[in-house]
C-alpha cells in the first residue's frame, strides 16, 4: 500500500480512491510534472497530478474520483488560452491529448441536408476545420487558425472573422461538474455569448461536441481558409510564444487598438513584452515567467484605464496557485 501521508487529505482521499478502482490507474497519474510544455505561452510550474484518460470511461472514472474526494481539478486543452502559475496547479489536472483526438462526420438524419461532425474535445480546432474543408463542408472557416482544442473552443466560445462556435456547435456531451455524470446540452442550452458559454461559469468536462455543417463549394471554402491564414499570419506574432488576444473586445473599441494608441507596443516585464506586430498580443520573448505576464496584463490595463478610461478585461486565463484575483 502506497504512503499517502506526506501529502493533502484530498489527494491522499483521491489516490486511494484510484486504487480501491484498480485498473491501474493509480500508477498512471504522473506527479509534479511541468506544465509549460503544454501551453503555446510556454511559462508556469507544474501540476500536483496529471492524468490523461485513453478513453471516454477512463475520463469518467478519474474525474467522478476527483469530485468525490474534494481535490481541486482543472482540465487542460492545448494550454492556448492559459497562463499557468509560476507555482504551479494544486490537485489533478486532467488533460484531453491524442487519445480524444477523433474526428468523423455523417450525414444528418433530419435530411435537411447538413451533415454532423463528431469531434472528441481534444481534437485540433484547425483539423477539425481542416475535414470540413475537404469535404466540401462549409461554417468552419473561422475555427482553421484557432490553436486549441474543440473541448476548449466550445468552452469560450472560441471565434475569429465573423464566426464563432456557437454558429456550428449543435450538441455537447460533458461530464457535469457537480455529480461526474454523464450529460449532454443542445443548442441554446450551451448559452453562447461573446467569448462565453455554459462551461465558462458551470464547469464540467467536456468530452466530444457534434457541429451541424452544411455543403460548399470546397474550392471557395479552401480558398477562404487561406485568406484568413494570410491576415493572421500578416498581423499576429505567430512565430512567438503567446496565448492569443489578452483582452476581450471592450465595448465600441478594439482592445490592440487602444493599447497601440498608448504607445505601449513594445513595453515589458521581465521576458514577457506587448507585441511589437500585434499590441493586443503578449509574447514570451525567451525566458517569461507568468509572473511577468501577469504583472505586464496589469500595467497594461492601468495605462489604458488611466489615459484612455476603458477598463480591460483579460481574455486569456491565469490559473493555478496564487492566481484568483483576474482569472476568470
Ligand atoms: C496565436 C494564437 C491565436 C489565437 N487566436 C484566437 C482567435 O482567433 N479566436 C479565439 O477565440 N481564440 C484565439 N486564441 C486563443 C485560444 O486558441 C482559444 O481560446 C482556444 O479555444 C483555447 O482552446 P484550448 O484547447 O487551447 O484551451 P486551454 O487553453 O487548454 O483551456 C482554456 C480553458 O478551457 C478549459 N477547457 C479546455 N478543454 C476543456 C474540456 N475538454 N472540457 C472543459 N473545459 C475545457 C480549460 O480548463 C480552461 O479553463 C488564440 C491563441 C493563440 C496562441
Amino acid at each position: 500500500m502506497t504512503d499517502y501521508r506526506e501529502r493533502g487529505e484530498a489527494e491522499a482521499a483521491f489516490l486511494q480512491e484510484l486504487e480501491r478502482i484498480g485498473e491501474g490507474y493509480t500508477d498512471r497519474i504522473r506527479k509534479n510534472v511541468p506544465l509549460a510544455q503544454y501551453t503555446t505561452m510556454r511559462v508556469g510550474g507544474a501540476a500536483d497530478l496529471l492524468f490523461e484518460p485513453k478513453s471516454l470511461t477512463e475520463a469518467a472514472l478519474v474525474y467522478k474520483a476527483a469530485l468525490c474526494s474534494r481535490i481541486p481539478c482543472m482540465i487542460l486543452g492545448n494550454g492556448s488560452n492559459l497562463v499557468i502559475s509560476d507555482d504551479g496547479i494544486e490537485g489533478l489536472v486532467i488533460r484531453l491529448g491524442e487519445s480524444f483526438a477523433q474526428i468523423w462526420t455523417e450525414r444528418d438524419p433530419e435530411q435537411d441536408g447538413a451533415t454532423l461532425v463528431h469531434a472528441y474535445a481534444g481534437a485540433l480546432l484547425s483539423k477539425t476545420a481542416m475535414t470540413c474543408a475537404k469535404e466540401g463542408l462549409a461554417g468552419a472557416e473561422f475555427a482553421a487558425g484557432i490553436p486549441g482544442s474543440v473541448g476548449g473552443a466550445v468552452h469560450m466560445n472560441a471565434g475569429a472573422y465573423g464566426g464563432q462556435m456557437s454558429d456550428i456547435v449543435w450538441r455537447t456531451v460533458y461530464l457535469d461538474a457537480n455529480t461526474g455524470d454523464l450529460s449532454v446540452l443542445t443548442g441554446d442550452q450551451h448559452a453562447f455569448s461573446y467569448r462565453d458559454s455554459f462551461f465558462l461559469r458551470n464547469n464540467g468536462v467536456i468530452l466530444s461536441v457534434i457541429l451541424r455543417v452544411f455543403p460548399g463549394d470546397r474550392d471557395a471554402i479552401l480558398s477562404r481558409i487561406a485568406e484568413l491564414s494570410q491576415k493572421r499570419s500578416a498581423s499576429q506574432p505567430l512565430t512567438m510564444p503567446s496565448a492569443g488576444s489578452v483582452f476581450r473586445r471592450p465595448e465600441g473599441y478594439f482592445a490592440g487598438t487602444l493599447i497601440q494608441e498608448c504607445g505601449l507596443k513594445g513595453l515589458s516585464e521581465g521576458g514577457a513584452a506587448v507585441s511589437e506586430k500585434h499590441a493586443g498580443f503578449i509574447v514570451n520573448t525567451g525566458n517569461a515567467t507568468a509572473t511577468d505576464v501577469w504583472r505586464l496584463m496589469n500595467r497594461v490595463r492601468d495605462e489604458v484605464y488611466n489615459r484612455r478610461g476603458v477598463r480591460l478585461e483579460p481574455e486569456i486565463l491565469f490559473v493555478g496557485r496564487g492566481f484568483t484575483e483576474g482569472s476568470r
